[in-house]
């Protein structure tokens, strides 16, 4: 299977030219030219099927010939090594807790199975490959746990210095030393954002080192994100009545995922884009006009994003045909006021503690609902309300325990490396490091 570019002006690569370019040279995003079709016995028998076995199917057709059977097998085990268990909140509601990774978030698949192909790719290399990332929080934490150490491959993560999360920034800055470097830089998150995009742009470092990005639009980040659904459907009670699904939505990278599983044969039939205040694709599913808007800041802040990133992919998927489009997907908005009031009342009626983004979804389920009575849905949980204590703790008015699976990580030492807002300087850093 090959991929091509959505802006279709560079030629069509296979799986390991499109992560390790990540994006095409054209700046499109990498679409497959096929989408894989599943048969009824599949669906029949995955029921029975290990985890291991669902997720190698499912990966396996885009991957293609690029990672052998063995070693494919061996990335997909090590990748989803942790429980995606669906919990039952009420009878009508389940949840997909997607949070039971090293980094507490649903983005550490994306982020593992990515890091396990780039080390694949480039073991045989002389050369290595530098990974360089900005992050305002979660995906930095992701990557430095999914790329550490992974040989072949040096990560350097740029965070805004006091602007980040004490959680995160441990997750960020305790696996420095080794390939992952820190750089604490004294600026905020556009700074950062401003010093990588000035590193990929400039042509002579480059022809030094080999640089990509392990951003949420690579596609060994995107497509690996399926197998929640898959696994969704596995554990799903009532194989006859098929549930609604509600995904916490910010780049729709993994909604994109899971609509992409559906065409696949999966038969999860109506999904739902969870937004919070960041309401560009609620408001395109109404009024049919699309209309990028800066980022509002929200308690679910892994979702303030303003414009989308995979929603070109999305709108590839149902081939630029809107009714097909509002048919599947329906999408809400909700302020943060009814995501503090969810996160409460689920708490105290159900016992169940979900965190600002799986709030989000069970808000805008809730509203699918009110049209649609009699209905069952599931949302996937994408991080664990821990990570989000400062907001959550105020409102259930208790401590959220940290889990015992990441106490060492908690113990390490932070290891950062302060930087000015100087691209000269982070320049000098990278050519030092690739000597
Ligand atoms: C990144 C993130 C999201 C949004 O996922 P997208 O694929 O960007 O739509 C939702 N919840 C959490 C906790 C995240 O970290």
């Amino acid at each position: 299977m090959n991929f091509y570019s959505l802006n279709k002006k560079s030629p069509p690569v296979n799986f390991r030219e499109a992560t390790i370019q990540g994006q095409a040279p054209d700046k499109g995003l990498y679409f497959p030219d096929e989408i894989h079709l599943f048969s009824k016995s599949f669906f029949h028998e995955l029921p029975d099927y290990s985890r291991e076995e669902i997720a190698f199917q499912v990966i396996a057709p885009y991957v293609g010939e690029c990672i052998p059977e063995n070693d494919l097998r061996g990335i997909v085990a090590d990748t989803i090594r942790f429980d995606f268990p669906l919990v039952k909140i009420t009878d009508q509601i389940y949840s997909l807790e997607l949070y039971h990774g090293p980094t507490l978030a649903f983005k550490d698949v994306g982020a593992r199975f990515m890091s396990r192909c780039l080390g694949y790719f480039f073991r045989e290399e002389k050369k290595k490959i530098t990974v360089l990332v900005a992050t305002s929080g979660d995906t930095g934490g992701a990557v430095a746990d999914g790329f550490h150490g992974v040989d072949g491959v040096d990560v350097i993560i740029l965070y805004p210095s006091g602007k980040v999360s004490s959680v995160q920034e441990q997750q960020l800055t305790g696996l420095g030393g080794g390939n992952i470097h820190a750089l604490e830089v004294k600026g905020s998150f556009d700074d950062c954002q401003s010093l990588v995009k000035q590193a990929f742009a400039d042509i002579a470092l480059r022809e030094k080192i080999f640089l990509t990005s392990a951003n949420s639009i690579n596609v060994a980040r995107w497509l690996p994100q399926q197998f929640y659904y898959f696994f969704a459907w596995q554990q799903w009670p009532e194989k006859s009545n098929p549930p609604i699904i509600s995904v916490p939505s910010g780049n729709f990278g993994n909604i994109c995922a899971g609509l992409l599983a559906r065409q696949s044969g999966l038969p999860f039939h109506h999904f739902i884009a969870a937004c919070n205040a960041n309401r560009v694709v609620p408001d395109f599913l109404q009024s049919r006009v699309y209309e990028p808007m800066p980022a509002i800041h929200t308690l679910s802040n892994a979702m303030d994003v303003g414009n989308p990133s995979n929603f070109v992919r999305i709108l590839e998927l149902f081939h630029h045909q809107f009714k097909d489009l509002s048919g599947t997907l329906s999408s809400y908005s909700i302020s943060d006021e009814l995501t503090r009031q969810t996160i409460g009342k689920y708490y105290s009626s159900c016992n169940y503690l979900a965190d600002p983004h799986g709030a989000v979804a069970i808000a805008a389920l809730e509203k699918w609902f009110s049209n649609h009575p009699g209905q069952q849905g599931i949302i996937l949980e994408t991080a664990h309300p821990v990570k989000f204590y400062d907001s959550v703790e105020p409102i259930i008015g208790k401590k959220v325990p940290i889990p015992p699976s990441i106490n060492s990580l908690m113990a390490r030492k932070k290891n950062s490396i302060p930087m000015d807002v100087s691209y000269n300087k982070l320049k000098e850093y990278l050519l030092d490091r690739n000597q």
